[in-house]
Order: C-alpha cells, then structure tokens, then sequence
C-alpha cells in the first residue's frame, strides 16, 4: 500500500520551507522533521514530504513522480518553458496560490547608465538564472539581447564584466541598491503556488487532496 501514500515536493532549505511546512500543519498535516532527511512521513495522514531545491519541484510534479508539489512560480514557469523547448512532458494542474514567496523578476542595470527605455537593451547581455522567462519577455517585446545564464551571483555580473544588465529576483531591491544596480523592468510578478501531476490520482489519494484544499481554504480565509 505505500504507493497509496501522497507525495508532496517541498523545499528543503531555503525561503520557502518554513511556510511549506507551517501551511502543511496549518492544513492538519503533522510531521517529524529530521533536518538532514530527504524524506518525512506524516504521523497523522498517508502523506510523504519530498524535500529537494526547489528548482527540481517543477520537474518531479510535470514527471508524475510526486504528486504535489510547492513552489515559486519563476521556478515553474522557467521549468515549463524549458520543456516545451525540449518537447518534454510539461503539464500540471494548478491547485492554488499561495500567500507567500512573493518577488519579482526584474531587469536591472547599473546606476551610471543613462536608461531610457527597453530598446537600450538591443545588442547587450543579460545574465540571469531564468534565461527562458527572459527570452520569451524580449521576444514579445522586439529586443534583441543576449542571455547569459548564471545559476548564482548574477548581481555581481555587470561588474564582473559578464553582462552589461541582469534579469534577477527582487523584493526589496536592498540586494540590486548594495550592488549598484537600478530595477527598471519588471518582467515576471511571482508568488508561491501548489500544484498536482497532469496523470490523475487514485480515488483515495485524490480525496485527501480535495480534504486538505478544504482545510488549505479556511486557512487562507481566516488570514484575510
Ligand atoms: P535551493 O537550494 O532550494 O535551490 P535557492 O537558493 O534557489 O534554494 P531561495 O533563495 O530559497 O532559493 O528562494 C526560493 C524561492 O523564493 C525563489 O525561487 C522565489 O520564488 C522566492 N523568493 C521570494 N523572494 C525572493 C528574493 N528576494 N530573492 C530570491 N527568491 C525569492
Ligand atoms: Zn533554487
């Protein structure tokens, strides 16, 4: 029976774990965290936590290889873009959204530059670490730039000499000031989401999902 059991993805360590996992218990589900542990079981419902980066979230929730998964909606959308490219397996179904993880894609140049406008980025490079959300926002524009992909220390690439802007994540914007960097463009506006595999789930396994939205519901309401 233990492929009865719900697998959820979440984030390991990082931003979003701790409201994963309080948004889980909130919903009832109750676990034993053992830090260094990929997997958790649930002591109170069939329910097996994943606990990964979250950059591989998208990819085991569109493989079917768990059945949920939470994650930030640049993480998902980069992922379902990359796929459609690779003509790979890129379905899910969107459960909700969910009131934390709140940032934003932004491009960002440095201070001394005298911007104008999205044409200034003709010709330039732009590293970041969400080349296909980048390319896709250019394209619809008409820009013709560059990407370079950096999976880290993406602020530091102007200075570098990597790229002439960056295309990263803000939400306060102390990161890109503390680095030299004015946000002109906002590109992408990203919260986290829960979502579930494409391929159906057993009954049981679909009526707990149902349960917990239920209980996931109330608990966003009674924030509000
Ligand atoms: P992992 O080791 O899991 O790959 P990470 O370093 O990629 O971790 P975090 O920095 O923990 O990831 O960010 C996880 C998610 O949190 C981001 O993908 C984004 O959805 C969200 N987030 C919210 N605010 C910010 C921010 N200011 N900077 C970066 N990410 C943010
Ligand atoms: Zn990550």
């Amino acid at each position: 029976m233990s492929n009865e059991r719900l697998t959820i993805a979440v984030q390991k360590s990082g931003r979003l774990s701790k409201e994963s996992m309080k948004l889980l218990e909130a919903c009832g589900v109750k676990f034993n965290l053992h830090e260094a542990r990929l997997m958790a079981h649930s002591t109170s419902h069939p329910v097996d936590l994943l606990r990964v980066r979250d950059d591989d979230i998208p990819g085991l929730v569109m493989d079917g290889v768990v059945d949920l998964g939470l994650v930030g909606e640049n993480v998902l959308e980069e992922e379902r873009l990359e796929r459609a490219i690779k003509q790979q397996a890129n379905g899910f179904t969107q459960l909700r959204r969910l009131d934390f993880g709140f940032c934003r894609l932004s491009v960002a140049v440095p201070k001394e530059e005298n911007y104008q406008g999205l044409q200034d980025l003709n010709g330039k490079k732009i590293a970041t670490t969400y080349p296909r959300i980048l390319e896709s926002y250019l394209k619809k524009q008409g820009v013709n730039a560059r990407t370079v992909m950096l999976t880290g220390s993406v602020e530091v690439a102007p200075r570098a000499g990597l790229a002439d802007a960056i295309c990263d994540l803000v939400s306060t914007g102390a990161t890109l000031e503390a680095n030299g960097l004015v946000e002109q463009e906002v590109i992408f506006r990203s919260q986290v989401q829960i979502i579930q595999r494409a391929e159906a789930l057993s009954e049981s396994k679909q009526a707990l999902v149902d349960k917990l939205l239920t209980r996931l519901d109330g608990v966003q309401l009674a924030k509000e």
